[in-house]
């Protein structure tokens, strides 16, 4: 799948739920993206930061694989943050640099075994992204657990539902404990831990926060998960990185 650096333009806005929106993107010189459901794309905002580094972020896809030259994605705006207020307010016919399809949370081509794809926060539009992809039509069986804080926190649960191949089944842990709760992981695993009761998964793929998908792989793991059957793909607190 080749990969590209070009420039992107905004092709449609509207706005989701509080302090989001709903992009739809296309690249310039009208190529496909290329990417699988759970790729991200990593956009310029534009913004000098005060290093001097450009402020570049990673969104992911959460429209279906199958339609290639324009994809959607959805950005919550974070505080003051440089990349996610560009993203909120930038007009319709804007263009941006953009480099990408990224990352290796995804199904493997050909997949027919049974799936759980477990998303924290914003990380809710890479598991569309992967529920909505043509890997995911092969799998026997295909689950979501979307761990989330207040029902306005992102986009609602009926954006998610709607966007859903009726074969998927979510399951939403609304009013979960807000990002930075000391007990976040431990109630994670807990939930994750009651959603396996009914037996292993061939593919379990996670994102978000990182302070709590980190503890999931290793409960899994603790569960009889096989070594490198868990991916992770951490919007925010990686634990392997200090910053994006
Ligand atoms: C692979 C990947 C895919 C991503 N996909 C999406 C996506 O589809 N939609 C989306 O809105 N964001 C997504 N993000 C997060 C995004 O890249 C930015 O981190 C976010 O938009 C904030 O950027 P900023 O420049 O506005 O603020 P920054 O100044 O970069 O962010 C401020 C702080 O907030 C943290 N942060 C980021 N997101 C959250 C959150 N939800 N809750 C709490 N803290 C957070 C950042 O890590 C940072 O520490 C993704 C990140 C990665 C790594």
């Amino acid at each position: 799948m080749a990969q590209g650096s070009a420039k992107i333009r905004i092709a449609h806005a509207e706005p989701i739920g509080q302090g989001a929106r709903l992009l739809r993107v296309e690249r310039v010189d009208g190529a496909e993206l290329g990417f699988a459901g759970g790729q991200y794309v990593i956009i310029n905002s534009g913004v000098t930061l005060p290093g001097g580094k450009l402020a570049k972020r990673a969104y992911s896809m959460l429209s279906s694989d199958a339609e290639q030259r324009a994809v959607e994605i959805a950005v919550k705006r974070i505080g003051a943050g440089p990349a996610s207020n560009v993203l909120n307010d930038i007009a319709v016919g804007a263009e941006l640099e953009w480099s990408g399809p990224w990352g290796k949370l995804r199904l493997p081509p050909g997949f027919s075994g049974r799936a759980l794809v477990i998303a924290t926060d914003t990380g809710i539009t890479a598991a569309l992204g992967i529920a909505r992809s043509a890997a995911a039509a092969g799998a026997a069986q295909l689950d979501l657990l979307w761990l989330v804080e207040e029902g306005d926190y992102f986009v609602p649960e009926a954006f998610v539902r709607e966007r859903l191949p009726a074969a998927a089944r979510l399951t939403v842990a609304g009013g979960f404990l807000p990002v930075g709760h000391p007990e976040r992981p431990a109630r994670a695993c807990a939930l994750v831990g009651d959603h396996v009761a009914d037996g292993p998964r061939d593919a379990v793929l996670c994102a978000g926060d990182g302070a709590v998908i980190y503890p999931i792989r290793d409960r899994l793991a603790s569960l009889g998960a096989p070594e490198g059957s868990v991916l992770l793909e951490s919007f925010f607190n990686n634990p392997l990185k200090k910053s994006l």
